[in-house]
């Protein structure tokens, strides 16, 4: 590996998972086999099979829709609120003593590094459902009503899949609202330990139901008639067709979507913080993150001492195993997104930019991308402009603040920034004239359940996290 130190390799045991050859469908609290085929997941380090997962199929989405309307009408929305948090705290309390084991399958079926699903994922999620237990009693004081909107269905992405399942779920409960929810084809099998979660924590059958597949099942949970709410995480290109999809019915919707997020780093900027900030920005998750910062505007007076120290850093990244606790960057989620990525960045060398990646020896087995960085980047270049969701890094200068503006602003999304400076004023300067959902200053990539997110422009609509959250889950004040 790339390494300049060395070190013993520390990995997590595997032991304190338990994944079964096949899994059925979570329908009405229980789990039912599908009517459909089933899919493999498999651990994308190494191209092992892990399971066959059901692959849920029209009248099975349509039984899980029709389970979590039954729990809705005769349980859930008459439940007192109080009553509700009692079973979000048990599920969060639950997430905290199985956090070992919930980290470990998280890094098996993804392929992030444990100290991410250890030290990050997990205890997120587990804030979440904390927080939003914390509002369910609440929430006449919320400024969005108490009324629930019925069933929610919900579609989310591989790169974070078991926080992704916390945003969705835990303010929809929390609101009085049953879900049907399908993570992504690649990672499963959190989802689906969840759902043991929620048997072991006795949430009544059909309060959360957990259906399996890949775009067709997603499909059909989106334009079932009876679904009342529609909340989906994933790329543009099919947010857009989800959005096309619920034109005309009167099912609410929120779509959190790509990014192409501009770190903004001044010559004032205390360097060597804003170096880790950068690193942190991208190759955080292999750069797998809807807000990370894959668009470095580096100010021109300090861009080469920047560029310097960087690669330095960068060559100190420990890349491999994502079970070794040493781990910094894991594999590639799938063989098709690390293709997509291959593709984009060929894409940088035909257009000019220039190259530097971390030297390393690949594993041969799994699915593997070395931390890399383009420099010599202009504004056209699609490097610069399409979301690549994966370790490479685009480098452009500017002179002024304004013109940082004007190019970080230069982009058909609107998620997230970073500014680096020594100067308070400025920060809030930038911030007001950033258009992106959530602007960090000095830092990156901080996630916390309080705090609203969500983008502008093809970024997507509506806000996960904070009271902002609960909006899409309840009917408003009027109603
Ligand atoms: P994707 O859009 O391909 O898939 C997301 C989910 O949608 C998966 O579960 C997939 O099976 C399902 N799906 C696919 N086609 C569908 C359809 N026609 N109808 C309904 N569901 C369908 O995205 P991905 O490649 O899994 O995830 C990466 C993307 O997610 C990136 O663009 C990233 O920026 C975005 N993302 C956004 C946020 C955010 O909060 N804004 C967070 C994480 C990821």
């Amino acid at each position: 590996m790339s390494n300049i130190f060395e070190y013993a390799p520390a990995p997590e045991s595997r032991a304190v998972v338990d994944i079964k050859p096949s899994y059925g469908l979570f329908i009405n609290g229980e789990f039912v086999d599908g009517h459909g085929k089933a899919f493999k997941t498999v651990n994308p380090a190494t191209e092992e099979v892990l399971a066959e997962v059901a692959e849920a199929d029209d009248a099975d989405v349509d039984e899980a829709v029709k389970a979590a309307r039954r729990a809705y009408t005769r349980v859930w929305s008459r439940m007192s609120g109080a009553e509700r948090a009692k079973y979000l705290y048990r599920i969060a309390r639950i997430i905290q003593e199985r956090g070992r084991e919930l980290a470990v399958l998280e890094s098996i079926d993804n392929g992030k590094p444990i100290k991410e699903s250890r030290d990050v994922d997990i205890p997120v999620v587990a804030a979440h459902f904390f927080y939003y237990a914390g509002w369910a009693d609440k929430l006449e004081h919320s400024g969005y009503g108490s009324t629930p909107l019925g069933v929610a269905g919900q579609v989310i992405p591989w790169n974070f899949p078991l926080l992704m399942l916390a945003w969705k779920i835990a303010p929809a409960l929390a609101c009085g609202n049953t879900v049907v929810l399908k993570p992504a084809e690649t990672t499963p099998l959190t989802a689906l330990l969840f759902a043991e979660i929620c048997q072991q924590a006795d949430l009544p059958p059909g309060v959360v139901n957990i259906v399996t597949g890949a775009g067709d099942t997603g499909r059909a949970i989106v334009s079932h008639p009876d679904v009342d709410k529609v909340a989906f995480t994933g790329s543009t290109e099919v947010g857009k067709a989800i959005a096309r999809a619920v034109a005309g019915t009167d099912k609410k919707v929120t779509l959190e979507l790509g990014g192409k997020a501009a770190n903004i780093v001044f010559d004032d900027a205390p360097l060597d913080q804003a170096i880790e900030g950068i690193v942190n920005g991208i190759f955080f998750n292999q750069g797998h993150v809807c807000c990370a910062g894959s668009r470095l505007l580096v100010q021109e007076s300090v861009a080469d001492e920047v560029l310097e120290r960087l690669k330095r850093r960068m060559s100190t990244l420990r890349m491999g195993d994502p079970l070794d606790k040493n781990t910094d960057v894991g594999a590639i989620n799938s063989g098709e997104q690390l293709k997509r990525i291959r593709e984009l960045s060929e894409v940088g060398d035909a257009e000019g930019a220039e190259r530097w990646e971390v030297a390393c020896d690949l594993p041969t087995k799994g699915f593997w991308f070395p931390p890399t960085l383009f420099t010599g980047v202009s504004q056209a270049h699609r490097i610069a402009r399409e979301e690549i969701f994966g370790p490479v890094l685009s480098v452009l200068t500017f002179r002024t603040p304004s013109e940082a503006i004007e190019k970080a602003n230069n982009t058909p999304f609107g998620l997230s920034a970073g500014v680096w400076t020594d100067k308070g004023s400025r920060i809030l300067s930038m911030a007001n004239r950033l258009r992106a959902g959530v602007v960090w200053a000095n830092t990156f990539n901080k996630f916390d359940p309080t705090s609203p997110f969500g983008g502008y422009k093809e970024s997507g609509y509506g806000r996960e996290g904070g009271r902002h959250g609960l909006e899409a889950y309840l009917k408003g004040e009027d109603s």
